[in-house]
């Protein structure tokens, strides 16, 4: 059977890092394997998902290059859930309840006070067919909740987790319909797991326990488990999930100049024992992914790292990737000069003006401005060949190291730091070189 996994993102909101993180581990695993990635839009809570949410869920996948073979979207798909639900109707896997929420939070409050854990006691499982036409007649409507196997244990060895073991007769059986005929997350993302024919299901740690319920709902369904996997959560430096890493959006991230290529380099390794590597694009990372490489502690995102990382992407990234973020006139050869010194692509228009100018001359002591006076007649010979200059001007003043170079630099391009001289000499050329060496001489 050919791997295919999904990405099921609720459109309440935009996608954070950890969506993000998600989406490319199922991403990652889907292509290595040659298999498919589904996108699947969990909207059936059409009070809180938004078109403009779907919108840009599907930009910033797209930005990321984490490009889907298929895609489904839950609220055109009630039609099946509602077939599916009266299967597990007629076979007495699910059943109508009416406690109210108050009614539930009591019965909670007495089970714990008396020390015990606070499980549905399936008190409507005894109402009679007389009792729920007595309750629709008062004008009541039932919820549902899915009847779980009691028993037989729940197993299943997690790709991340390893054996897993949950006891039925410990868990309460979930709701998984409302009054008004609204569905509940666990039993449509089964049903589509199943009719999408989902192979893993690769998500957080805080689907643990709905996993537990939804192994019994493919069963009573009559479908095999995929594989399930579920990694640690996301938290931030401080070491807990932070209000700042929840929010963090994609958008925000490219506005600070966050590369795709970084934001994936990171997120395929966050959590695992691999180290990140910005040499690798994403069919590299693909080939070497491996669930059993991650650990069960949670992972903390680094928003320095990150910004470290996309220094080192930016460092490779080649010219056809980049130029159309450049500035007109700036050729392949500038790029490759001034890439080494940029933290983000934006920067580069910075130093294409130290290129072109005009820039200001810098403040110097007359010794050093008499070098220059020398250096601007030694460039006339040499042209703008930096090696050949600095030898040049080495061997006429005896000067060496700072003394040779600062001056030369200040003068030529008004910093004293930046990218290699050897290579932006010539992009200044000859003749622009000559003229702010006599300007500052
Ligand atoms: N819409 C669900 C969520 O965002 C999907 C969970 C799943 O992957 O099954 O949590």
């Amino acid at each position: 059977m050919t791997v295919a996994t999904r990405f099921a993102p609720s459109p309440t909101g935009t996608l954070h890092v950890g969506n993000v993180r998600t989406a490319l581990h199922n991403w990652l695993l889907a292509k290595q394997h040659g298999g498919r990635f589904l996108l699947r839009i969990d909207d059936t809570d059409q009070e809180r998902s938004r078109e403009e949410h779907v919108a840009s869920i599907k930009a910033d996948l797209k930005w990321l290059g984490l490009h889907w073979d298929g895609e489904e979207r839950q609220s055109a798909r009630f039609d099946l859930y509602e077939a599916e639900f009266q299967k597990l109707v007629a076979a007495g896997r699910v059943y109508r309840c009416y406690e109210t929420a108050q009614e539930l939070d009591l019965k909670r409050k007495v089970l714990l006070g008396r020390g015990l854990p606070p499980i549905y006691d399936r008190a409507a499982l005894a109402l009679s067919e007389a009792d729920h036409a007595a309750r629709a007649a008062a004008g009541e409507t039932a919820h549902w909740r899915f009847l779980l196997d009691r028993v037989r244990a729940i197993e299943w060895n997690d790709g991340i987790r390893g054996p897993q073991h949950f006891d039925p007769a410990k868990m309460s059986d979930p709701v998984v319909r409302r009054a008004d005929g609204s569905w509940l997350y666990l039993l449509p993302s089964v049903i589509d797991d199943i009719a999408m024919g989902i192979t893993d299901v690769l998500r957080g740690e805080d689907h643990v326990s709905n996993t537990a319920s939804q192994v019994q709902m493919f069963e009573a369904l009559g479908a095999a488990s995929p594989r399930f996997a579920h990694e640690a959560l996301l938290t931030g430096t401080e070491g807990k999930l932070s209000k700042r890493l929840g929010s963090l959006g994609v958008a925000a991230l490219r506005e600070e100049g966050i590369e795709p290529e970084a934001l994936i380099g990171l997120l395929a390794r966050l959590g695992t024992s691999d180290p990140v590597d910005p040499a690798l694009d994403a069919p590299a990372l693909a080939a070497q992914f491996n669930l059993a490489h991650f650990g069960r502690a949670p992972a903390r995102f680094d928003e320095a790292e990150l910004h470290r990382v996309n220094a080192a992407v930016v460092h490779r990234l080649p010219f056809a990737r980049v130029r159309h973020l450049l500035p007109e006139a700036m050729g392949e050869t500038a790029w490759e000069a001034i890439r080494p010194n940029l933290d983000h692509i934006g920067e580069a228009a910075d130093w294409w003006r130290v290129v072109t100018g005009p820039i200001t001359a810098p403040t110097l002591s007359d010794e050093d401005r008499a070098y220059l006076a020398h250096a601007a007649t030694a460039l006339a010979q040499t042209g703008a060949d930096w090696p050949a200059l600095t030898a040049a001007l080495k061997e006429a003043t005896g000067r060496k190291g700072k003394a040779l170079f600062l001056p030369l630099r200040q003068a030529l391009t008004g910093m004293d730091h930046g990218p290699d001289m050897a290579a932006l000499l010539p992009l200044i050329g000859r003749e622009a070189a000559l003229e702010r060496l006599t300007a500052a001489a």
